[in-house]
C-alpha cells in the first residue's frame, strides 16, 4: 500500500491570501494602514513608508510615485502625479478621445481626473450633459470628489470604469 499523500497540507494558502475571491470589494473599517504587511515577514507596518521592516529588517520596496488608473472597457487610462486629464469625445477636449468616441451620450467634455502630490486622486464633471458618477452617486457640476482605490468611476449612463490607485 502506498502512504497516505502527506504533502497538501503544506499547499494550502491562508484563508485571506490577498487575490481570492471577493478581494477589492470588502470595506474594512478601521485605518487604511493596517493593511500594510512586510513582504518578507509579514509584519504588520506602523509607518509603510519606512526604508526597512522593524520587524526583519530587510529593505522595504518603495512605493514610488502613486498612479492613478481608470480601467475601461474600451482602454485604460493612466494619471500621474500633477497631470489632469480630460475624459471625453472630442480629440480637441480629451487626449484620450478615442476610448470614448463610440459612446454618444458622452460629452464632448466631460468630465476631468487627476492625481495630487499627496497621492489622492479626484474626478470632477465638467458639465456633462449625462453626468459623472462615483459608484452610482452623480456629482454635481464641477465639485471635486476625491477616487479611491476600486471605485466605480462612470460617464452618463454605460461608460463606467474602475479605478486603481496604486
Ligand atoms: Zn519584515
Amino acid at each position: 500500500m502506498p502512504p497516505p499523500p502527506h504533502g497538501r497540507e503544506a499547499t494550502l494558502l491562508p484563508a485571506d491570501a490577498p487575490g481570492g475571491p471577493g478581494q477589492g470589494q470588502q470595506h474594512r473599517p478601521g485605518p487604511d494602514s493596517t493593511a500594510y504587511m512586510c513582504p518578507y515577514c509579514e509584519a504588520v507596518l506602523s509607518n509603510p513608508a519606512a526604508a526597512q521592516c522593524e520587524s526583519c529588517l530587510r529593505p522595504l520596496p518603495q512605493q514610488g510615485t502613486p498612479v492613478l488608473r481608470v480601467q475601461f472597457p474600451t482602454g485604460e487610462l493612466k494619471v500621474s502625479v500633477g497631470q489632469h486629464l480630460v475624459l471625453g469625445r472630442d480629440a480637441g477636449q480629451s487626449p484620450v478621445a478615442a476610448t470614448f468616441t463610440q459612446y454618444d451620450n458622452v460629452s464632448r467634455r466631460h468630465s476631468t481626473v487627476w492625481l495630487d502630490p499627496s497621492g489622492t486622486a479626484w474626478v470632477r464633471d465638467e458639465g456633462s450633459t449625462n453626468g459623472t458618477f462615483v459608484n452610482g452617486e452623480r456629482l454635481p457640476r464641477g465639485v471635486e470628489a476625491p477616487l479611491r482605490d476600486g471605485d466605480q468611476l462612470r460617464l452618463a449612463a454605460d461608460v463606467t470604469g474602475t479605478v486603481q490607485l496604486t
